[in-house]
């Protein structure tokens, strides 16, 4: 049998896109929480959900009591499940994402699950919402609801994919895939492999001095993506 492997899929610009939408029910959910009105919002490119509230917060002065995150989780994925149809026009599936998970879930030697910034229950409307769970296993992932420091979420989900297949998953035989240098950082940082892709708004020589060997223009080449993934390191 193929050695074992795990795949940790990236969800926003590497699945994903929320035309919009995303940005909108983040501003929803930190009014109905705080009760305050945003309009500017940080950075989130490659970041986890719980540093752009804190950096959010900070932005407006707005002092949090202590349990602004979990509140938070909870108003915005009830935001994400109010607004998928909406989220399904604005948004899409990235080209190759569903052709690609597809062709992974038939290699029986492939765990494959997320590994992202967002909340898991934002994760999960998100990815139902464009019909991507069914070739996930999402209760092994690691979302931003487990550490806010990316790298970190590598050994908690090799952790619990370990507890799933008994398998040990190690560097060699990890990978992230996603489209910021965060996904970079997080990979090598974390101790996985790192497939960029240039899906989002970081270039892919911008993803290669960040430290990645190979990096897709898209994932919409899916033999290119399953041979990365399954044959041998090579740029
Ligand atoms: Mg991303």
């Amino acid at each position: 049998m193929p050695t074992p492997k795990l795949i940790l899929w990236d969800i926003d610009h590497t699945l994903i896109e929320t035309g919009g939408v995303g940005s909108e029910v983040f501003r929803d959910a930190v009014r109905q929480v705080t009760g305050h009105h945003i309009d500017r919002l940080p950075d989130a490119t490659g970041r986890t959900e719980q540093v752009i509230l804190r950096e959010t917060l900070e932005l407006y002065g707005i002092e949090d009591p202590g349990d602004y995150f979990p509140k938070f989780v909870e108003a915005q994925a009830a935001g994400y499940r109010a607004r998928a149809d909406e989220m399904r026009r604005r948004g899409r599936a990235l080209p190759g994402a569903r052709e690609a998970l597809a062709a992974l879930a038939e290699l029986p030697h492939i765990t494959q699950t997320v590994l992202t910034g967002n909340p898991k229950p934002s994760a999960i409307a998100k990815l139902e919402t464009f019909d991507l769970a069914q070739w996930l296993d999402l209760d092994v992932g690691a979302y931003g609801t487990d550490d806010s420091v990316r790298p970190n979420l590598v050994p908690i989900a090799q952790a619990r994919a370990t507890g799933r297949t008994g398998y040990t998953y190690t560097r060699d035989t990890t990978y992230v895939v996603g489209d910021t240098t965060s996904d970079v950082e997080a990979a090598l940082k974390g101790g996985a492999q790192i497939i960029a892709v240039a899906s989002g708004r970081t270039p892919a020589d911008e993803l290669r001095a960040a430290g990645a060997v190979t990096v897709l223009e898209h994932l919409a080449d899916t033999s290119a993506l399953v041979q990365s993934l399954t044959g041998k390191h090579s740029s």
